[in-house]
């Protein structure tokens, strides 16, 4: 309780709250992790379909992934801990959101103020022009472009890409304006977004991590409450 009390303290106190979030928070929502292990592609792995390469390949097959995982999320539900960061932002406690989640659950929670920094599931964008667009259900087939016809693809940060600059700037400029951050499930082993606290801490600012268990980051935490976030954070919004 009294590490709860003192986060509490710490949110009130917040001139530029932000937060980051990880696989953690989609796991509460019973997001697969799509590392290969799942049932009818456990022959692949992640690494055979989620590249550049993969997708000039075959994108049929590619594309077959990627809707059978839409399908896979399109039943999950934004859990507890979706919905207060969602409550934080339209109270205007919560500025912006980071996060390593492709899911679009926190788009689906009514969070507005995103940065997803490995790409969306739901979002589609052109393989040769700038054409983009936002997808409201699972995708059938190969997705045409209907500015060049060229196959459209999921727009998420495959292995070998970098991460979108676009995105990286405007992460870069919340990590340096804000004094805290709420960093919820990610286990902070995955660059650069582990460095992202780092960096605010760095900048003089304070890391509330929430998380079922302690992680490499803890040591770095002003403060670390365990316990799964769709509980922490609605415990958290109650004392506030
Ligand atoms: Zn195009």
């Amino acid at each position: 309780m009294k590490q709860f009390n003192a986060a509490t303290d710490l949110l009130q106190n917040a001139k530029h709250l932000i937060a980051l979030t990880g696989a953690g928070i989609s796991k509460e929502s019973n997001v697969p992790t799509f590392r290969g292990k799942d049932g009818l592609w456990k022959q692949y792995n992640a690494m055979d379909l989620a590249t550049p390469q993969a997708f000039h390949r075959n994108p049929q097959l590619v594309w077959e992934w990627y809707t059978w995982r839409q399908e896979l999320i399109a039943k999950c539900e934004p859990n507890p801990a979706h919905l207060t960061l969602a409550k934080w932002e339209h109270n205007g406690l919560l500025k912006t959101l980071i996060t390593q989640n492709v899911d679009g659950l926190h788009r689906r929670a009514g969070s507005t103020q995103i940065l997803e920094v490995h790409g969306n599931l739901w979002t589609l964008k052109c393989t040769k022009c700038t054409y983009q667009s936002r997808l409201s259900q699972p995708t059938q087939g190969i997705p045409l472009c209907p500015e060049c016809q060229s196959n459209l693809r999921p727009d998420v940060v495959w292995f070998g890409e970098s991460l979108p600059s676009s995105i990286m700037d405007q992460v870069f400029k919340e990590l340096q304006t804000a004094d805290i951050i709420v960093v919820v499930g990610t286990s902070a082993l995955v660059q650069p977004a582990a460095s992202f606290p780092l960096i605010v801490k760095q900048n003089g600012g304070q890391i509330l991590e929430v998380n079922v268990e302690t992680t490499p980051l803890t040591t770095s935490a002003d403060i670390h409450l365990t316990g799964k976030a769709g509980e922490v954070l609605p415990q958290l919004d109650k004392l506030l």
